[in-house]
C-alpha cells in the first residue's frame, strides 16, 4: 500500500496488507455512456426513470443483441474502474460506523463489479438506450441480461426486432 492510500483511509477503515491483483480476465463488450462525469453527480444506485443513457456495445457483440427487445428490463453488468480494490472494512458516510466491504454495495470491492437493473427503451443498431445506471461516463460494460424475474426461457422466434 502507498502513503497516498493510507492517507485516503476514513477513521476506523482498513485496507488487506496482502498484495491486491489488478488483474481482470474480463472482457469488455462495451462502453457505458451517462450524463455523469464526476462521481458526485452519480446516483448512490440508479432509478428507472432516471436520464437516458447508452450501452454502446463493440461491433463483434452487436449480433448478440438479437432478441433483447422482447425484454423492457436487463440486468446490465459493468466495471467500476475507479474504484479502489483492497478495502475489507468501509466507513461509506464517513460517520465512525464501519461496515465490511460484502455487507455494502460500495463500488469498493475487490472485484469492483456494479450491477444495475435497468429499463429498456429501445435498440439502435449495436447501441441500448436504457434508463437506471448510476455509474460515470465512460465506465467499461461487462454483462448484459434479461433481467432475472422477468427471464423466461422462450422458443426461438422471427421478429422484426430480432436483428
Ligand atoms: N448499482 C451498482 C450496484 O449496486 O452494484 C453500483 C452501486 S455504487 C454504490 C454506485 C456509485 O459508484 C456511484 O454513485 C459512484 O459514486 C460510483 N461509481 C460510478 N461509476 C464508477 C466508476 N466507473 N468507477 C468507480 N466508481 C464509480
Amino acid at each position: 500500500m502507498t502513503t497516498a492510500d493510507e492517507a485516503d483511509l476514513r477513521d476506523g477503515e482498513v485496507a488487506t496488507d496482502r498484495p491486491v491483483s489488478y488483474d481482470a480476465a474480463v472482457q469488455f463488450i462495451g462502453t457505458i455512456r451517462t450524463p455523469y462525469t464526476s462521481r458526485d453527480m452519480c446516483p448512490r444506485q440508479g432509478a428507472l426513470d432516471g436520464p437516458d443513457c447508452r450501452l454502446e456495445l463493440l461491433e463483434e457483440w452487436a449480433p448478440a443483441l438479437k432478441g433483447i427487445t422482447r425484454f423492457d428490463y436487463l440486468d446490465v453488468l459493468y466495471w467500476l474502474h475507479l474504484s479502489r480494490r483492497d478495502l475489507v472494512l468501509q466507513s461509506p458516510r464517513s460517520d465512525g460506523s464501519i461496515t465490511g466491504t460484502f455487507a455494502l454495495r460500495s463500488p469498493v470491492r475487490p472485484n469492483p463489479i456494479g450491477i444495475s437493473k435497468v429499463r429498456l427503451i429501445r435498440q439502435e443498431g449495436s447501441v441500448l438506450i436504457v434508463k437506471g445506471l448510476d455509474c460515470l461516463d465512460k465506465t467499461p460494460l461487462i454483462d448484459i441480461k434479461p433481467e432475472r424475474c422477468s427471464f423466461t426461457p422462450q422458443a426461438p422466434h422471427k421478429d422484426a426486432d430480432d436483428t
